[in-house]
């Protein structure tokens, strides 16, 4: 599955979001499964309220959500790239990571140290940012002494690649993650450049940790930080983590009313994976049944047989055609029958793109 690393400075509220957001989702057992694989490692059903609605229409026994990861990677400090705090393993644990959750300082506490001695988000983003940066630069330096060697002598995947490193490595030498280079970037490029495994090309929300006060609305900081994130092509959501250790705290039946009382429509969760959706550019489509309502993640602009493989690679090999309704028709016409009714269940084949909320059905040979 999906693997998130939550990273930050000492003392930002990393292990209380962490917390919170896998403690919410223990609390909503019954649809959000949660269970610890690690003492800091997470599973989290993706909470998606659509799943209720297509659930009850389609009289499922269960729900069964698509998961994410959370890992709660601490000890990362200045110096981490030379091996300062828990240095090495910090970058070991970040490089296993699909995607990282960075969270940053956006509340004042005078009671809280602050590593750095200041609240300054963007300043704190930069020190491990360039953490990584460093590991980046030290890492690709060393393999690409070897890759130009052998590009001298026409090896054809080297030929390949050096290009690709030598544009990474520009930009980490002139002190820029390399992830500003994917957008954009041609799919063969694309793959050799995300086969490196650098640590700062994985993709990057920032959560901005605000004070209770200012969960509605952020405030300076966050949205300092959210300039900084449209800048590096990275995604920012703002979060209070004390709000989400209360509401992780509450019987399921006060959330709603604790929610409104702090001006917030959804839990932080919720906000967070959406955002981490967009940036990541998933989707979700769904199958109904009566035994379940179940989620997949796929990539936007998969197409149906691609889709269908996420469930089974036989779906996928035999696929014939996929019964489509959207999601909204569904809804609006009451279930399957009716939509088929309607003239709203369509056959689509192996070119169709699937769209987000799309209820399918597989067709195909074993
Ligand atoms: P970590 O070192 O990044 O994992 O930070 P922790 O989650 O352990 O939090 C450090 C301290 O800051 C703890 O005493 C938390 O209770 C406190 N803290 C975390 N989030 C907030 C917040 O949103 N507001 C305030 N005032 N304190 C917070």
């Amino acid at each position: 599955g999906f693997r998130c690393g939550i990273v930050g400075l000492p003392n930002v509220g990393k292990s209380t979001l962490f917390n919170a957001l896998t403690k919410t989702a223990a609390a909503q057992a019954a649809n959000y499964p949660f269970c610890t694989i690690e003492p800091n490692t997470g599973d989290v059903g993706v909470p998606d309220p659509r799943m209720q609605v297509i659930a009850k229409i389609g009289k499922s026994a269960q729900i069964v959500p698509t998961r994410i990861t959370f890992v709660d990677i601490a000890g990362l400090v200045r110096g981490a790239s030379k091996g300062e705090g828990l240095g090495n393993q910090f970058l070991a644990n970040i490089r296993e990571v699909d995607a990282i959750v960075h969270v940053l300082r956006c509340f004042v506490d005078d009671d809280i140290t602050h590593v750095e001695g200041k609240i300054d988000p963007v300043a704190d983003a930069d020190t491990v940012e360039t953490e990584l940066m460093l590991s980046d630069l030290e890492s690709l330096e060393r393999r690409i002494v070897g890759i130009r060697k052998r590009a001298s002598t026409k090896d054809k995947e080297s030929l390949a690649m050096l290009p690709v490193m030598e544009a990474a490595l520009a930009k980490l030498t002139a002190g820029e993650p390399v992830r500003v280079l994917l957008k954009g970037m041609p799919a063969d490029e694309l793959a050799i450049l995300q086969g490196l495994n650098l640590l700062t090309s994985k993709p990057v929300l920032y959560v901005c940790n605000v004070a209770e006060a200012d969960a509605a609305t952020g405030n300076d900081y966050s949205k300092a930080v959210a300039a900084m994130a449209e800048r590096q092509g990275a995604g920012s959501v703002i979060i209070s983590a004390a709000i989400e250790s209360e509401i992780a705290q509450l019987p399921e039946a006060e959330v709603p009313e604790y929610m409104e009382a702090v001006g917030l429509t959804e839990p932080g969760l919720d906000r967070l994976i959406r955002a981490g959706y967009d940036l990541l550019n998933l989707i979700t489509y769904f199958t109904v049944g009566p035994k379940e309502t179940r989620a997949w993640t796929i990539d936007k602009g998969t197409k149906a047989p691609q889709a269908a493989g996420v469930i089974h690679t036989d779906f996928e090999k035999g696929f014939i055609r996929a019964q489509t309704i959207a999601y909204n028709d569904f809804v609006t016409l009451g279930g399957e029958v009716a939509a088929k009714e309607a003239g709203k269940a369509r056959d689509e084949g192996k070119e169709y793109v699937v769209q987000d909320g799309d209820i399918l059905m597989f067709k195909f040979n074993n």
